[in-house]
C-alpha cells in the first residue's frame, strides 16, 4: 500500500534526511521514516520564511485565495491516495480519513475566501483628522500540530496563515507525517511562492525551543497537551509574542430528562467511537438526569460493545487502533484506577491483545469524582457516565474541572439552554448535536484548554496586527 516518502520543504525545496521509523498503529510494521530537520535546515526555514512573507504580504490578496483554493482543489482530488497514507501512519478507518480530509479542504476554502475580506476602518476625528485602523498579516508563523489529526489540525494553522498574507513553518507531528507533508505538496503543486510555507520534523523540544523565542518568528501556534502548551506559551512570552494555544480537554455532556435516552446514547457512541476518542473536542464526562440514567447507559454500553473493531482500511472497522503505545497505557491505567475506587464497567474494559494498538470503546458508570478518569483528559475510547439529580448539579460538575474547551447539552427546554449555554465554562457549546468546530465558526478553549481562536473571522483575525494610522491634513 501506497505510503509517501517523507521529506522536509524548505523554501520551495523538498529535502531528504535520516530520522526516526513511522510505525503503523495496526500492526506495528515500520512503514517509512521521518527526516529530523538540522540547525542548518530550520535556519534555512527561517531565511525563506522572512523572504516568503515579504512577497505574500504584497501579494494581492485576491491572488494569494486563488493559490490557496487551488491547493484545496487538489486535496479534494487526492483525497483517496491521502486518505490510505492517513490510515497507515495514524490507525483512524480510511472512512473517516476522508471525511478529516474534506473537512480540512473546506477549512481552507473558507478561510481562503474570508482572507479576501481583510477590512479595516475608517474614523473621521473631525475637521482634518482621520484615524485610520489597518489589520496586517502579523509576520512569519511557527506552528505545532498534533498526531491525532495529521491533515485537518496543520490544515488549519497552514490556512489562517496564508490566508492572512503571513508566511509560516510547519512543525507537523512526526508519528503522522503523510497528512502534512500531502497538504504541503499540495500548496506547493498549486504554485506558493517558495519561502511562504515550510515543513520540518524532528526534536519537538529542540525544534520549538529554537524556532519559538527566535527574532524571525512572530507568532506561535499549537495544538497539544495542557503541559506542552503552558511549556511553548511560558517561552512565547518570556519573547513577548502572541500565540494560540488548542490544548486538552474533558468533553462534559449533560443530558437532560426532556430528551429520548435511546437515540441520545447511540449519537454518543458514534462521536465517542470517532478517531477512537482521540479527539480533543470528545465528549468524555455524561451527567444523565436521573430518569433518563439507566436507558442512558444501557444503550450506550450495547452500542459500545457493538463496534467493529480492526485495521482502519478494512472498509467494515468502525474502531480502528488508537495511534501509539501511549493511549493504549493511559486507557489501561484509568480504566484499573476507576475500577480499584468502584467504578461499574458497562462496557470494555480490557486491551485486546492482538498485534496493535486496540482497546475497546469502555463504558464506565457510577465513577466517582476522584477518579482519575474523572480529572485527566482520557485522549481515547472512554466514556465516563453518570447520574445528576438537576441541572445545577450537571453544570456544577460539568465546570469542576480546570478544562473548558467543548461542551454538550442535549434539553429541549429553552430555559435550559439559556442557563447552559450562560453558565457552562468553555469555549464550544452544542446542543442536541456533536459537531463542535466547523470552519465558519470561532474554535478554542477557555482556562487550561488554552486561548486564541481557529476558524471564522475571530482565527483569521489571531494572524494579523491592528495598526492605526492617525492623519491629520489640510
Ligand atoms: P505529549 O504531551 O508528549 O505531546 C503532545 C504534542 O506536543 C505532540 O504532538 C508532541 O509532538 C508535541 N510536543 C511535545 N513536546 C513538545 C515541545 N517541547 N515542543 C513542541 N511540541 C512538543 O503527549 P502525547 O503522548 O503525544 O499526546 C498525549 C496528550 O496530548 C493527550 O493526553 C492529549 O491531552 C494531548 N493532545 C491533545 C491534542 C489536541 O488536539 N488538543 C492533540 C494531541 C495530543
Amino acid at each position: 500500500m501506497a505510503y509517501p516518502e517523507i521529506e522536509l520543504y524548505v523554501d520551495g525545496q523538498w529535502r531528504r534526511a535520516s530520522g526516526a521509523p513511522i510505525i503503523n498503529p495496526a500492526d506495528e510494521s515500520v512503514i517509512g521514516t521521518v527526516p529530523h530537520a538540522t540547525r542548518a535546515d530550520l535556519d534555512d526555514a527561517l531565511d525563506a520564511a522572512q523572504r516568503g512573507f515579504q512577497v505574500w504580504r504584497k501579494t494581492a490578496p485576491n491572488a494569494r485565495a486563488q493559490i490557496i483554493l487551488k491547493a484545496a482543489a487538489l486535496i479534494r482530488a487526492r483525497v483517496d491516495e491521502m486518505a490510505v497514507a492517513m490510515t497507515l501512519e495514524q490507525g483512524k478507518p480510511l472512512e473517516q480519513a476522508k471525511l478529516e480530509i474534506l473537512r480540512g479542504a473546506e477549512i481552507i476554502e473558507w478561510d481562503a475566501t474570508e482572507g479576501m475580506r481583510m477590512y479595516g476602518r475608517v474614523i473621521p476625528a473631525g475637521p482634518g483628522l482621520q484615524h485610520t485602523v489597518y489589520r496586517q498579516p502579523i509576520g512569519p508563523v511557527a506552528a505545532f500540530s498534533p498526531w491525532n489529526f495529521p491533515m485537518s489540525s496543520p490544515g488549519r494553522k497552514v490556512a489562517g496563515a496564508l490566508s492572512s498574507g503571513c508566511s509560516i513553518i510547519l512543525k507537523a507531528s512526526e508519528e503522522t507525517p503523510a497528512g502534512a507533508l500531502q497538504l504541503v505538496r499540495a500548496f506547493h503543486d498549486a504554485g506558493l511562492p517558495r519561502g511562504v510555507l515550510n515543513l520540518v520534523f524532528g526534536d519537538p523540544a529542540e525544534i520549538s525551543s529554537y524556532l519559538v523565542p527566535h527574532d524571525a518568528i512572530r507568532l506561535i501556534t499549537f495544538t497539544g497537551s495542557v503541559p506542552v502548551g503552558k511549556h511553548l506559551a511560558a517561552m512565547a512570552g518570556q519573547a513577548m509574542k502572541p500565540a494560540i494555544m488548542e490544548l486538552g480537554g474533558h468533553g462534559p455532556v449533560i443530558v437532560c430528562d426532556d430528551v429520548d435516552p435511546v437515540a441520545t446514547a447511540k449519537a454518543s457512541v458514534a462521536t465517542k467511537s470517532r478517531n477512537a476518542g482521540q479527539v480533543c473536542v470528545a465528549p468524555t464526562r455524561f451527567f444523565v438526569q436521573e430518569k433518563n440514567f439507566e436507558t442512558f447507559a444501557k444503550t450506550f454500553a450495547e452500542g459500545a460493545a457493538a463496534l467493529k473493531i480492526g485495521n482502519g482500511m478494512d472498509p467494515t472497522t468502525q474502531l480502528g487502533p488508537l495511534a501509539n503505545p501511549r493511549r493504549v497505557d493511559a486507557m489501561e491505567r484509568l480504566v484499573s484506577d476507576a475500577r480499584k475506587r468502584g467504578a461499574r464497567v458497562l462496557a470494555g474494559g480490557e486491551r485486546i491483545n492482538n498485534r496493535g494498538y486496540f482497546y475497546p470503546l469502555t463504558v464506565l458508570a457510577d465513577v466517582p469524582d476522584d477518579a482519575l478518569a474523572m480529572n485527566e483528559e482520557p485522549f481515547g475510547p472512554l466514556a465516563l457516565v453518570n447520574p445528576v439529580k438537576n441541572l445545577d448539579e450537571a453544570i456544577a460538575k460539568a465546570n469542576a474541572l480546570p478544562f473548558g474547551l467543548a461542551a454538550y447539552a442535549f434539553t429541549h427546554s429553552a430555559d435550559n439552554v439559556q442557563r447552559i449555554s450562560n453558565d457552562v465554562e468553555t469555549g464550544n457549546l452544542t446542543i442536541n448535536h456533536f459537531v463542535a468546530s466547523t470552519a465558519e465558526t470561532p474554535f478554542g478553549g477557555v482556562k487550561d484548554s488554552g486561548y486564541g481562536r481557529e476558524g471564522g473571522i475571530e482565527g483569521l483575525g489571531c494572524y494579523t496586527v491592528t495598526k492605526n494610522v492617525s492623519h491629520k491634513f489640510g
